[in-house]
């Protein structure tokens, strides 16, 4: 038995995806319960020589599935990125038994627009909503009455880092409620891309006209990195937005070695 389980799964990888060097998805199984909400996260890790080093990671998959997906990111000189990225099919990694966040859908405010911006692998949360509100809609069992409406703004270097484009657009396709514009930075890069181009923060002002979003009744979700979070935030509030109709999930803070709470710590 492991030092940490009364706290931690030791989780086994169903399933590997490698999207380009540096991106990856992994399907999970915890092999125990795990209740979590869309737009939470998980806390991953791993223990050597009594020490465990342990980060976030939004949780893709919808509560409604058994295994847990991730969108990882390869931080070369990172703590715990380099291990992960060596595990392949059938590895282990531990996992903390409760989810943690509150960067879920705000069915409380009123508004009935939901703006969700992000790079690359700040989608994951944002996949999570989709797959949850697909499956309530296509059952009947809605949580969102009332006309509520999702737009998604995804930001990535090149086409191929978008890791659920071809989900996302199918679902873009079928559901009224919910429209999906991928945009890629590199295009030089990308030259078979015919979709749109710029940053996501770049092409944020022209989705707010395009899509007629209003402050009042729109809330906005910005997830992934930092600068695309303060940008996005500062087009946002120019444009009308209050503080707290713009919430976001930061994934890291640049040269900051632990992403927020979490420190590296003896396993006890
Ligand atoms: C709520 C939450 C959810 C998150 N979800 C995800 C997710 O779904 N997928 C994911 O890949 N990451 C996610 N992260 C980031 C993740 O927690 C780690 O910070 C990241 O994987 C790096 O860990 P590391 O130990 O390898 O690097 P660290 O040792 O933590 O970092 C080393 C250095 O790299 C910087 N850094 C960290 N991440 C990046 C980055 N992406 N790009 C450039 N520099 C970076 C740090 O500021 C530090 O200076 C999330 C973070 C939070 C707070």
């Amino acid at each position: 038995m492991l030092p940490s389980a009364e706290k931690h799964f030791l989780a086994r990888i169903l399933e590997r995806r490698d999207l380009s060097p540096d991106l990856w998805l992994l399907r999970l199984d915890l092999g125990g319960p795990f209740e979590f909400r869309a737009g939470q996260y998980a806390t991953l890790g791993f223990e050597r020589d009594g020490k465990r080093t342990e980060r976030a990671y939004s949780i893709v998959s919808s509560p409604y599935e058994k295994f847990l997906e991730f969108f990882l990111e390869l931080v070369p000189d990172g703590a715990l990125t380099p291990y992960l990225h060596t595990l392949g099919v059938g590895g282990t990694l531990l996992c903390r038994k409760i989810a943690k966040g509150r960067f879920t859908l705000d069915l409380r405010s009123g508004r009935t627009h939901h703006l969700l911006v992000s790079t690359v692998t700040g989608v994951a949360p944002f996949v999570s909503y989709v797959r949850t509100l697909y499956r309530d809609w296509k059952s009947g069992n809605t949580a969102m009455p009332g006309g509520h409406t999702v737009y998604c703004l995804q930001g990535a270097s090149r086409s191929w880092e978008f890791g659920y484009r071809e989900e996302l657009e199918k679902v873009a396709a079928e559901a009224p409620w919910f429209k999906y514009v991928p945009t890629v930075s590199r295009p030089w890069e990308d030259t078979k891309w015919t979709g749109e181009t710029g940053r996501a923060d770049d092409v944020l002002g022209k989705y707010l006209n395009l899509w007629g979003l209003e402050p009042r009744e729109t809330t906005a979700y910005l997830c992934g990195h930092p600068h695309m979070i303060e940008n996005a935030r500062g087009i946002l509030e120019a444009a009308g937005w209050k503080k707290d109709a713009i919430f976001h999930e930061l994934y890291f803070q640049p040269g900051k070695g632990t992403a927020p709470g979490l420190a590296d710590s003896p396993a006890t």
